[in-house]
């Protein structure tokens, strides 16, 4: 598209300069859209004459979520540039890969990211290697404090890329997928549209901002509306609690995956805390156990079901709140600005009800990968983007998401899908939380073994979960184990990381 890309922060900065942009829970700083315009300047202005980035080059950043991601995210639209945010959980060789396929001018890290950055910088042959520290005094102030003037806004389309964002590679290398600013556009517009974000909206961020999630739900919605965020650092549930019940804070949105919220309601503090002032609490990126959406709506809170992932930019789908109860175990409709449909083997749609897998289409989707024209020849269709998700659409066009495909498994010719018996066996009391996976079996080929971590006190035993889901599954896909584990492994993201349960 050769819309034009507005300078987000440089209008709200002009209009609403007083307007409260963002608050760093852990830095304890706060910017008005006067401030926040005026760092974001600084930072382009250094970015550009600092250390030489131009239009189009990457600019890379690896720490922990503070309101510094967000200055150079808007820099970077500032000067054209591209936000390439890295995962702080990987390890040195992988940081290596992603860094040498973006190439970037730049690569600014956090002081507990330093030494894996020097390492990665340097194998790479990264220019510039740049520290931050949180707003204290470091190489980034240093340079945003050297700098004179106003930067000028780099005029740029829908099509230019704002981010490349690689997925997790848990199946092969990681891929960057584009995120220009026309799907950041259209997801903002989808955002505010369906979630009731407004100009006084505060919005919590916890996921990782190298992740879609902490950066697009509802990060950019907000900077896009004229909107306050608030940074936390990374994630903890007792925090999370104590900053939604905080009236001086005032949070109104906020979204994350199912352990957040599920690890928040097993507080005891969970019972108590103030959510009287939020709007809207969205929850997706894995699939969301009914018990916990139960949980919530004991406490008169809807979690709002999206479905959605690095490639669509956040927001696919979005299960409306005033059908949420209803609809309990959907993930919605697609939202505005995409389409989806539901495929067979070779691309037909399938009726209401069958399972296939999911394609969708629209402004929110990647235009395609970085450097990778093998995936981009494989993974869309006329514009419709594999997604690799098992999904059915009932005849309101409510999606529901079966699982991944590359979770599935195969026990006696019979595909097995994870996610389903997970859900049955959170219905347990005394399940604090769950994985299923399919281990290789002499009789049936494949089998289900489940992961389980008991809540405090409970004496859940291996007979009663498998007794429970017999009663409850077909036989086929009852677990034939069950492992008791004292945690289960997740991502930064807060999703589990099935691939390093054990299988043998
Ligand atoms: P990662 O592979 O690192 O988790 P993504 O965040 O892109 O990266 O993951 C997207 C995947 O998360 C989707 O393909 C889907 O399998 C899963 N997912 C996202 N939202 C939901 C949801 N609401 N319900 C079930 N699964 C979901």
């Amino acid at each position: 598209m050769t819309l034009p890309v507005y300078d987000w922060i440089s209008h709200h900065a002009g209009v609403t300069p007083e307007a409260m942009a963002v608050i760093d829970l852990y830095s304890g700083r706060r910017q008005t859209y006067r401030d926040f315009d005026a760092r974001v300047d600084a930072c382009a202005l250094y970015l550009r004459d600092g250390l030489g980035v131009g239009k189009g080059d990457r600019v890379a950043m690896l720490a922990h979520n503070s309101s510094d991601h967000f200055e150079v995210e808007f820099a970077c639209r500032r000067i054209g540039a591209i936000f390439l945010p890295l995962n702080w959980r990987l390890a040195v060789p992988e940081l290596e890969f992603i860094v040498g396929d973006a190439d970037p001018k730049a690569l600014i890290a956090g002081a507990e990211f330093m030494d894996a950055a020097r390492v990665v910088a340097k194998t790479v042959g990264t220019p510039h290697l740049v520290q931050c520290a949180d707003g204290e005094p470091s190489d980034y102030e240093k340079g945003l404090a050297a700098t004179r003037g106003k930067c000028p806004i780099e005029p740029l389309v829908h099509d230019d890329t704002w981010a490349l964002v690689y997925t997790s590679g848990t199946t092969g290398r990681p891929k960057g997928a584009r995120i220009t600013h026309g799907q950041a556009f259209f997801n903002a517009v989808n955002a505010a549209m369906k979630c009731e974000l407004t100009c006084r909206s505060v919005g919590l961020v916890f996921l990782p901002l190298f992740h879609v999630g902490g950066l697009q739900l509802f990060a950019n919605p907000n900077f896009h509306i004229g909107a306050t965020n608030v940074v936390m650092r990374t994630f903890d549930p007792l925090h999370f609690l104590n900053v939604l019940s905080d009236p001086e804070l005032g949070v109104s949105h906020a979204f994350g995956v199912p352990t957040n919220f599920l690890f928040a309601s097993q507080l005891e503090e969970f019972a108590d805390a103030d959510l009287s002032r939020i709007v809207c609490l969205g929850i997706g990126g894995a699939a969301c156990p009914q018990s916990l959406l139960e949980t919530y709506a004991e406490r008169d809170i809807i979690l709002q079901n999206g479905w959605g992932m690095t490639e669509t930019c956040t927001l696919g789908t979005l299960l409306p709140r005033h059908r949420a109860m209803e609809k309990i175990g959907s993930a919605g409709q697609a939202v505005m600005h995409t389409s989806v449909r539901v495929v067979d083997e070779q691309g037909r749609d399938v009726p209401a009800g069958v399972n296939g897998e999911l394609w969708i289409k629209g402004p929110t989707i990647t235009p395609g990968y970085w450097n990778r024209p093998d995936a981009n020849a494989t993974e869309f269709t006329d514009g419709w983007f594999h997604t690799g998700d098992a999904a059915c659409m009932d005849e309101e066009g409510f999606v529901t998401i079966v699982d991944r495909y590359k979770d599935m498994f195969i026990s006696g010719g019979e595909n097995v899908y994870p996610a389903e018996i997970e859900n049955v066996i959170y219905g347990l009391d005394g399940v604090a939380e769950t994985a299923v996976i399919g281990v290789a079996d002499d009789r049936w080929g494949e089998v289900g073994r489940a992961f389980v971590v008991t809540r405090q006190g409970s004496n859940l035993t291996e007979d009663a979960i498998i007794g429970h889901c017999r009663d409850n599954l077909a036989k086929f896909k009852v677990p034939k184990s069950v492992r008791f584990m004292d945690e289960l492994p997740h991502n930064a993201t807060g999703k589990v990381t099935k691939h390093q349960l054990p299988r043998d």
